[in-house]
């Protein structure tokens, strides 16, 4: 029986990417109506075929740099290209994502009174000085870097949310998200989870960027999901940011070694030069959302790789039809 009460029309945009076809899952798993707005540009129809159909699950091919008149309850923004070389391709695209698409999904969430989550990043951090990183440190970013278009513009749509908040009293919600890998990363993306896995599992070389010794802290999706899930239902006082992320911390060169012995592959190491202001190290303090939430992720790098590439290995033997 469907309790109507507590049944909301949802806004995912970038719903058809990594996180959000993850989200819209849950909430459709939660009974709830989904509207995923996504333009594709990193997303994939793949990521959503299995809900198409599905009589509460509606998809819209829209950007969000243009303003979307639609009747919502609730709003997650998650569209933006997350890998570097994808929101490099097109920077100036980039910050109109984050900026103006924080402006129409903020104003949108003005006139509905509705909640609204922001996908906001570690990158805020920067090349970070403080380790771990608490939400209270304030960052050290090149504003005119080649990475500057994700960075800033990540960083303006934050000040946009906490603006709106104190200036129209929005219930916002903005989680700060770290290194995050799992199934439905497309095999293209260019992140290093995917890359190592792709390469690995066709033979070809692994790129480690520099020498490898720049630290990640990496979380699975599943981990992830439990977060934002426990940060929408948070209440209205608790507006974040937060960190969500996994603390284990591991260098790319470790990385690489465990997804060449999970996989058994006879790729080889090569070494690329590194790319201009690549951060040299990120760790989570996540002791805010242990303490406001009770969350903390619970599955182990080791574990979520082999998970990962399962669904690689299927997807690129046509396993995945
Ligand atoms: P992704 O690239 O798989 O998903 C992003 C989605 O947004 C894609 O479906 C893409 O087509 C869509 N999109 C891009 N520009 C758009 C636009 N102008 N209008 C409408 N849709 C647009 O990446 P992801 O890993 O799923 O990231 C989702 C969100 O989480 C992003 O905002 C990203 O910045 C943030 N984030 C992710 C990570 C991570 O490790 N996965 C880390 C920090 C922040
Ligand atoms: N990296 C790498 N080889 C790759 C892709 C990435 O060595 O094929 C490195 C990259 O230089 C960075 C780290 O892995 O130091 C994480 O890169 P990613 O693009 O996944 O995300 P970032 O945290 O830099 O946004």
């Amino acid at each position: 029986m469907r309790h109507y009460e507590s049944v909301k029309r949802i806004l995912v945009t970038g719903g058809a990417g990594f996180l959000g076809s993850h989200l819209c899952d849950r909430l459709i798993a939660q009974g709830h109506e989904v509207v995923c707005a996504d333009n594709l540009f990193t997303g994939s129809k793949r990521n959503i075929t299995h809900l198409l159909g599905h009589p509460r699950f509606e998809f819209l091919r829209h950007d969000v740099t243009h303003p979307l008149y639609i009747e919502v309850d609730e709003i997650w923004n998650l569209a933006c290209p997350a890998s570097p070389v994808h929101y490099q391709h097109d920077p100036v695209q980039t910050t109109k994502t984050s900026v103006h698409g924080a402006i129409n999904m903020l104003g949108l969430a003005k006139r509905l009174k509705a909640r609204i989550f922001q996908a906001s990043t570690s990158e805020v951090y920067g090349d970070p000085k403080i380790h771990p990183q608490p939400e209270s440190y304030v960052g050290n970013v090149n504003p005119i870097g080649p990475r500057s278009c994700y960075d800033e513009g990540k960083r303006c749509a934050e000040t946009l949310f906490f603006d709106y908040h104190r200036q129209h009293q929005l219930e916002i919600k903005v989680v700060r998200i770290f290194n995050t890998y799992g199934p439905r990363m497309h095999p293209n993306d260019g992140r290093v989870v995917s890359n190592f896995i792709v390469q690995a599992l066709r033979g070809e070389d692994i790129t480690i960027y520099g020498e490898g010794q720049q630290t990640r802290s990496f979380c699975y999706v599943d981990d992830l999901l439990n977060g934002f899930l426990a940060f929408m239902a948070s209440p209205a006082d608790f507006v974040g940011p937060v960190n969500i992320g996994n603390p284990g911390e591991f260098t790319i060169r470790e990385l690489a070694e465990k997804v060449i012995a999970q996989t058994g592959s006879k790729s080889r190491l090569s070494f690329k030069p590194l790319p201009a202001d690549d951060p040299t190290q990120r760790q989570p303090d996540i002791r805010l959302a242990r303490e406001r939430l009770g969350w903390e992720p619970t599955v182990a790098l080791d574990e979520g790789l082999t998970r990962t590439i399962r669904y690689f290995d299927d997807l690129l033997s046509g396993r995945l039809g």
